[in-house]
């Protein structure tokens, strides 16, 4: 049997990509374990030597646990595509949806089996990272009926968005001709748009209850350093982050004058207002250093050419083949298509993923030298230490780990920048 090009490609990638990830995590445990006897000169009287071992040993659990879901991610890619996973689904779908619904139905029953199939596949590696390595470090605060009500709630919710963009994007590829996918794109960009609209309001509170900020000292703490910065938001609120894990974390959420601040309950009780002020206004950097509209640009202009290659590659009878799937003659390809790009694209994009960070970690610098000029340095450099402290994270990783995964730099270099800025 003759191999096409993109099939030795697809499994040189897959490979390389494989061992890559494989070779990094195994440095990174090891670099971590080398460190794990003394804290870092610069955190020495800060962060107390039992915090850094059980940083040490956290990191260590979820990289040999990464080791586990990386190959286990990589075989089942492998089965879908060309061992023929992919083909066999396709197959008894269509033969059993088609002749009596229709080919809409069909398409959407190939996508719907395709992500439920590979959700109840992800399900036991989701279950033992919250209730063994999460619970084993004092992280999880979930249980097994909040674990399945949430999965019953993201099915559902998935259900009710997906289904009606997969609709209108099938209906698009079958309708508008050798364009389609600018159209699609068109589609895809409003429904993005849509989501950030109402996330905030319509979906994140069917996951977790949201209060507006009591505490009226922080709250005009806040309200004057988005004064001070020139920002709007429609309001403050605390989030029961603590219902599941013991991680904190703040963020805005939503677009426009719907902005709000979201601050996890778990932040509220570990950090001083004034080191709250900090985080925020670090993340006010964001915005007001464009990282946010950048972000948005940049993920737009790529899904226009994903889509364009895509528009090329759907219509040629060996994108389907090379992949291990045998193309429809009778019947449309669309959605055979979609799950064969979305399957194959991340195997590459890892290769672009060191790039990617490294934006990020430059954005996370200057939104640092941000909140310097507009709070305390002082206070950032002390909320970073707690976070990292609260949430096991270690101070001495793998420096190439860093380059190809982090998209926050590691403490030492924040600190590090923070001590050079004007106070
Ligand atoms: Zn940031």
């Amino acid at each position: 049997m003759e191999l096409h090009p993109l099939t030795w490609l697809f499994a040189a990638a897959l490979l390389a990509s494989l061992a890559t990830r494989l070779w990094l995590a195994t440095r990174q445990m090891r670099h971590v374990a080398a460190h794990r006897g003394a804290v870092p000169a610069a955190f020495a009287g800060r962060v107390p030597l039992q915090a850094h071992q059980r940083a040490a040993d956290y990191t260590i659990a979820k990289a040999r646990f990464g080791l586990l879901t990386t190959a286990f991610a990589a075989a089942v890619l492998l089965g879908w595509t060309l061992l023929g996973g992919l083909d066999v689904l396709n197959a008894v779908v269509r033969d059993a949806v088609q002749p009596r619904f229709g080919n809409m139905a069909y398409q959407l029953a190939l996508l719907a089996s395709f992500v439920l199939i590979g959700a109840l596949l992800d399900l036991p590696f989701e279950w033992w990272s919250t209730f063994r390595i999460e619970q084993r470090f004092g992280f999880n605060r979930s249980t097994g009926r909040l674990f399945a009500t949430d999965l019953a709630k993201s099915l559902l919710v998935g259900a009710a968005l997906g289904l009606p963009l997969a609709a209108l994007v099938l209906w698009i590829m079958g309708r508008s001709g050798s364009w389609w996918w600018l159209w699609a794109w068109g589609a895809w960009t409003a429904f993005n748009l849509l989501i950030l609209l109402i996330y905030p309001t319509w979906i994140a509170p069917l996951f977790n209850k949201f209060e507006p900020l009591r505490d009226e000292t922080l709250a005009a703490r806040v309200r004057s350093l988005m004064e001070r910065c020139g920002f709007a938001a429609k309001g403050l609120f605390v989030m029961d982050g603590s219902r599941r894990s013991a991680h904190g974390n703040a963020y805005f959420t939503g677009l426009g004058a719907a902005k709000r601040v979201v601050f996890f309950d778990t932040l509220l009780s570990t950090l001083s207002p004034g080191e709250v002020e900090a985080v925020l206004a670090h993340e006010l950097g964001h915005f007001k250093r464009r990282h946010v509209l950048k972000r948005m640009a940049t993920m737009f202009a790529l899904s226009l050419a994903g889509l364009a290659l895509l528009g090329w590659l759907a219509s040629r009878s060996w994108f389907y083949s090379a992949f291990g799937v045998q193309p429809n003659l009778a019947v449309p390809n669309d959605a055979l298509a979609l799950l064969l790009f979305a399957l194959a694209l991340p195997v590459f994009g890892f290769f672009v993923s060191p790039l990617a960070a490294l934006l990020s970690r430059r954005h996370e610098f200057e939104a640092d030298a941000y909140a310097c000029a507009q709070a305390s340095g002082a206070d950032l450099a002390s909320a970073l230490i707690k976070l990292h402290q609260d949430n096991a994270s270690t101070l001495t990783p793998d420096p190439l780990y860093v380059r190809f995964y982090y998209s926050h730099p590691p403490a030492g270099e924040r600190l590090a920048a923070l001590r050079t800025q004007p106070a």
